[in-house]
């Protein structure tokens, strides 16, 4: 039976990317029933939202969705659709993984690291008020049941993928509060896990460790912002925002999409990359159980960007995002 899956393609690059990663899920041999809605800046003139209630139905009724990068207006305009999406759908932990592959021009080469952040509260719960005319005030929210789930997740992923040790990124030396209590849930639930290192550190300090030495970590949790913050300079660390791919998780869900914004300057030009899209099908493949189609994706896309002949400018290439969606579909027919 096929997987019924919601589509997002989103805005920007979001369509050219999805129809790739579409198309490579495809001819991995996974039955998958596509259904398609849009949301975003493109759809606010028809229903006054960039997030229709037709397109939470769709993925609250599939479970599963694979989406494109949506834009969110910078100071004013609508809320983050996509922070909305993880909201209503309590879609609590948001996994990234930053993974070196062969041939891509970086700094590093050895980096092999999961960033799970909480996606529901912190900064953005989005409470922001004016207190008077010449100061805002935005609230930060954490709570002690985000803060054990989020980390209980990461120690549970650790296990799962054999990983030997998950650090908590926090501030809870301004902070004492808000990330203090972040900090005493982390080391509570480490203590459910014996069989995993565990260690803390502050935000600024662990920003700094990862310039220098990435290859001494391997899962990290931290609240809402910080994750956000992290995984873009995690991701500069292997080659850029082209590559790393993403999951939302919920008990009753996933949307999976690449951590990478619309880029509206590449728009419609069939430059983007699209590999951080497809990877995140990986992941979507995996959550679903496909894990040979999954291995055989992956497989493919690490071959075809160490191969560096068929790559996009971002690569230092000049192949296209659909010549490359066509490479990685003929390495998959080879494995
Ligand atoms: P961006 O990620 O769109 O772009 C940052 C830089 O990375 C640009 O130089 C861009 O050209 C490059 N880039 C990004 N993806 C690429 C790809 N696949 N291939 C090649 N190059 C790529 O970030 P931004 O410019 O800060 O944001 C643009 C819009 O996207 C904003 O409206 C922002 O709110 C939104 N955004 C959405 C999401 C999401 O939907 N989850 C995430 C981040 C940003």
């Amino acid at each position: 039976m096929a997987y019924r899956i919601t589509l997002i393609p989103g805005d920007g690059i979001g369509p050219e990317v999805t129809e790739a990663a579409r198309r490579v899920l495809d001819a991995s041999g996974v039955k998958i029933e596509w259904e398609v809605v849009e949301a975003g800046e493109k759809v606010m003139g028809q229903y006054g939202t960039p997030l229709p209630d037709h397109v939470l139905e769709s993925v609250k009724r599939n479970k599963v969705a694979l989406k494109g990068p949506i834009t969110t207006p910078v100071g004013t305009g609508f809320r983050s659709v996509n922070v909305a999406l993880r909201q209503a759908l309590n879609l609590y932990a948001n996994v990234r993984p930053v993974k070196s592959y062969e041939g891509v021009p970086s700094r590093y080469t050895n980096v092999d690291l999961i960033i799970v952040r909480e996606n529901t509260e912190d900064l953005y719960a989005g409470i922001e008020y004016m207190a008077g005319d010449d100061a805002a005030v935005g609230v930060k929210i954490i709570t002690r049941k985000a803060s054990e789930r989020i980390v209980r997740y990461a120690f549970e992923l650790a296990r799962r993928e054999k990983r030997r040790k998950v650090t908590a990124v926090h501030k809870a030396n301004i902070q004492k509060l808000t990330d203090g209590l972040f900090l005493e849930c982390a080391r509570k639930v480490a203590q459910d896990y014996p069989d995993i290192e565990f260690e803390d550190m502050i935000v600024d300090a662990m920003s700094m460790k990862l310039v220098q030495s990435p290859e001494n970590y391997d899962v990290l949790v931290m609240p809402n912002m910080y994750g956000d913050i992290l995984s873009d300079l995690a991701a500069g660390l292997v080659g850029g925002l082209g590559l790393a791919p993403g999951a939302n998780i919920g008990e009753d869900g996933a949307v999976f999409e690449p951590i990478h914004g619309s880029a509206p300057k590449r728009a419609g030009q069939n430059l983007a990359n699209p590999t951080a899209t497809i990877l995140s099908g990986v992941m979507m493949l995996r959550y679903l159980g496909e894990l040979e189609a999954a291995d055989r994706v992956e497989k493919a896309v690490a071959k075809v960007i160490k191969e560096g002949k068929e790559v996009t400018y971002d690569l230092g290439g000049s192949t296209g995002t659909k010549e490359f969606a066509d490479a990685v579909i003929r390495e998959m027919e080879r494995i």
